[in-house]
């Protein structure tokens, strides 16, 4: 019985009743949500507020391997990175599309799964799933999230408008979520070689939440709202944060100066760094996918950000001929690349 409750085939509900299962206890939240799932398109109520759009696309093979990825964590993964990306503008994320073509390998159930995670983040950062589309596919899962959040326009922050001067500012802490995947790498690979061998996660379990359950700091965007601090660029780290302060860097026509010694790293993530014989700042430089927000704010507001609980300074904007550089702990001056880390890796 229990086996089989887990393989319905996606053919035995088709399109229609899939939909109507994985949409049916929804319960809208905005006020914005005027119409949900269930007719040719949702209705939204913009009111005087600017819309943001966003979309994400994940690909199995490409973004996850599902013989390690948790299905529920996927699914909050995927609205999460979305929910992200309006944080990062200083809005608030109220509605998500999703889009999800499967092969018939996946069944019902763990479509359901999925959308499971899906809606506890949904439920945890107060957004209505209002729509989507549902098809098949040839070869693995695809899910695409289209995220759309509001601001009054003169709170939204854009990558662009950092100053000379402005404060680098970080939450959080740094590569946990690249050395969680490779601990999950390292577990597969055992499993490989040895299907029966029990995977080694213990010990581990912050890095590996960074990497399987990224939160959205849209927690961050209301505290600096509390405080009146208005960013002046800002950016979420999906890429690393060399490649971000690359972006606003280039899009604001700006230098940085960033010290070595002021990026935060957790120190389960430095640990699992020296023990794969690789440099933790390299890691929080390159790593990817930790989600925290990377931004800038004027010098003056330097008193009303300095108490913020998990807010780090890292460094300060310079003009543009100064260049992109890091500080290492060692004094030295280098120019911070995206890609490439054997400037980093030749310093020790
Ligand atoms: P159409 O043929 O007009 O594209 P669909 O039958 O695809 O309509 O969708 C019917 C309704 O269900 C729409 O409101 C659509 O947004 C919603 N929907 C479709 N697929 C999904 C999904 N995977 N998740 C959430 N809502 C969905
Ligand atoms: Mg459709």
């Amino acid at each position: 019985m229990l086996e089989n409750a887990n393989k319905t085939p996606l053919s035995e509900y088709g399109e229609f009743g899939l939909i109507e299962l994985l949409t049916k206890n929804i319960k809208l939240k905005n006020q914005s949500t005027i119409l949900g799932v269930g007719d040719d398109a949702a209705i939204l109520n913009v009111q005087n507020r600017y819309q943001l759009v966003s979309k994400d696309l994940l690909m199995e093979g490409i973004h996850f391997d599902i013989r390690y990825y948790p299905l529920k964590h996927l699914g909050y993964k995927a609205i999460a990175v979305n929910l992200s990306d309006i944080a990062a503008m200083n809005a608030k994320p109220e509605q998500v599309l999703v889009g999800i073509a499967a092969s018939s390998r996946y069944t019902v159930e763990a479509i359901e799964e999925i959308y499971a995670g899906m809606y506890l983040c949904c439920e945890h950062y107060g957004v209505d799933l209002v729509g989507g589309d549902t098809t098949s596919s040839v070869s693995g899962l695809c899910i695409s999230v289209t995220v759309l959040g509001y601001a009054q326009p003169e709170t939204i922050v854009r990558r662009s408008t950092a100053q000379t001067n402005d404060l680098v500012c970080v939450s959080g802490d740094l590569g946990g979520a690249y050395m969680g995947l490779m601990i999950l790498e390292r577990e597969k690979e055992v499993f490989l070689k040895d299907p029966k061998a029990q995977p080694d996660l213990d010990g581990f379990d912050y890095i590996l939440q960074r990497q399987l359950k990224p939160e959205p700091r849209l927690d961050i965007v209301n505290k600096l709202k509390e405080k009146n601090i208005l960013p002046t660029a800002m950016i979420d780290i999906s890429d690393g944060l060399a490649s971000e302060i690359l972006h606003i860097c280039k899009q604001s026509k700006k230098g940085c100066c960033l010290y070595e010694d002021k990026i935060p790293i957790d120190v389960q993530t430095y640990n699992t760094a020296m023990d794969f014989k690789l440099i933790p700042t390299t890691i929080a430089l390159s790593g990817g996918e930790d989600y925290e927000l990377l931004f800038t704010i004027k010098q003056a507001d330097y008193d009303k950000i300095k108490d913020i609980n998990g807010i780090t300074i890292i460094g300060h904007i310079t003009d543009a001929n100064e260049g992109c550089m890091l500080i290492t702990n060692d004094k030295k001056s280098i120019p911070i690349k995206a890609q490439g880390w054997d400037a980093y890796l030749k310093k020790t």
